[in-house]
């Protein structure tokens, strides 16, 4: 009987992901977001009873748990206890990599997968991150493979004005820390650009084009890097699928809870009326599912089975910010056609054994990585 329970249990079960906030505070003030929150908006403390975290998530108790700031590190004593008792089935934490000392190792080892933020080269992270950075963050991910943590390492970068997509991400795999490196435009919150049109056309483009024949090149010789928006965009081409949308899957199969028990569809997200969908006493994981939806212009694009409508804040929010929503669109398609163009390479190194397709099946569940940049 107890079987056929969880059996039952087990078939409803939505394997979302929650974004749970430990706290709005940050160590850090790097260019793109200027730091911590605003207490009256993000807590810098946890507000709500874990027993009322724990009846929600029972609905759900399978579910992704991706510990998120500010920097979640700094509410360690949360993050043990949501571990320590069994809250959710998977865990995840984006952190900027400067505290990883003070969580005990037997946490780490509970992680499925760690982010770390690092942009890139030393001087490209330090620029926009601060000094010292870049070396802290190398030291932590060194730390953490030498406590012998086997789940997924990602260097999660911001890409900016001073990134050189090849330069940065063929550093990160040059450093072998890395199981995979993912990165996202800084466009959503950054009116930092001088001349985006000119760093697109002449830096990023040719720059996203040296890196596919690298890492095309590299699985010729038999070595598959990990590079989420690669294998996270061709897999849609590859196994004949359809990108999730938008494909970080919020609003609709990802959710975030703030230190105060408020839902909204995407972490940052956090002061928009759309954004705003209840609060873990007043709603249930099944009731959430679904709830926001990315609509025209994206569901008659020609790319949208790949692009999914990219990320949903700055679909939701695009009335403001048009010129990066269509700036955004634009990287996005150039991406994807050059995927596309190389699809049958793919299928020839396929063919000739180089790597296995069930290799580029990735990501298999959502990780938080936003797959398109
Ligand atoms: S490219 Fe732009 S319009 Fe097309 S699906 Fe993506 S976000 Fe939407
Ligand atoms: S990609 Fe956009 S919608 Fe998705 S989590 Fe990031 S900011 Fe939110």
């Amino acid at each position: 009987m107890v079987c056929l329970i969880s059996l039952i249990k087990r078939l409803n079960v939505f394997y979302m992901l929650y974004f749970l906030f430990t706290t709005g505070k940050c160590n850090l003030n790097c260019v793109y977001c200027g730091g911590s929150f605003k207490e009256n908006v993000v807590p810098w403390k946890v507000k709500y009873d874990l027993e009322k975290l724990k009846s929600f998530l029972d609905e759900d108790d399978e579910a992704a748990i991706a510990f998120y700031g500010g920097e979640p590190l700094l509410n360690t004593d949360f993050i043990r206890k949501v571990i320590d008792e069994g809250i959710g089935g998977r865990y995840i934490i984006q952190t900027n990599g400067l505290l990883v000392n003070k969580l005990e190792p037997r946490y780490w080892m509970k992680m499925d997968t760690v982010l770390l933020s690092i942009d890139g080269r030393r001087k490209v992270t330090n620029l926009y991150r601060g000094n010292g950075v870049y070396e802290r963050v190398i030291t932590s991910a060194r730390y953490l493979r030498k406590l012998g943590f086997k789940g997924d390492l990602i260097a999660r970068m911001t890409v900016s004005e001073r990134t050189n997509i090849f330069k940065d991400v063929t550093h990160l795999i040059s450093t072998k820390l890395f199981d995979h490196v993912h990165w996202q435009l800084d466009l959503v919150w950054s009116d930092r650009w001088r001349n985006l049109e000119k760093w697109a056309e002449e830096n990023y483009k040719p720059g996203l084009r040296r890196l596919l024949r690298f890492w095309i090149n590299e699985i010729e010789k038999g070595r598959l890097h990990g590079i989420v928006p690669f294998t996270g965009i061709l897999k849609n081409a590859l196994f004949n699928e359809k990108s999730p949308a938008p494909p970080c899957e919020a609003g609709t199969n990802a959710f975030a809870i703030l230190p105060n028990g408020k839902i909204i569809a995407c972490p940052i997200a956090i002061d928009v009326e759309w954004g705003f969908l209840g609060t873990i006493e007043s709603c249930s994981p099944r009731k959430l599912k679904g709830k926001v939806e990315i609509g025209r212009p994206c569901v008659s694009c020609e790319i949208f089975r790949f692009c999914g409508g990219r990320c949903l804040y700055s679909y939701m929010e695009r009335e403001w910010s048009l010129e990066a929503f269509e700036k955004a669109c634009d990287l996005t398609k150039f991406l994807v056609e050059i995927l596309l163009n190389a699809e049958p390479e793919i299928w020839g190194l396929l063919g000739k054994g180089k790597v296995k397709l069930n290799e580029l099946r990735y990501p298999k569940t959502n990780n938080s990585t936003e797959i398109v940049p």
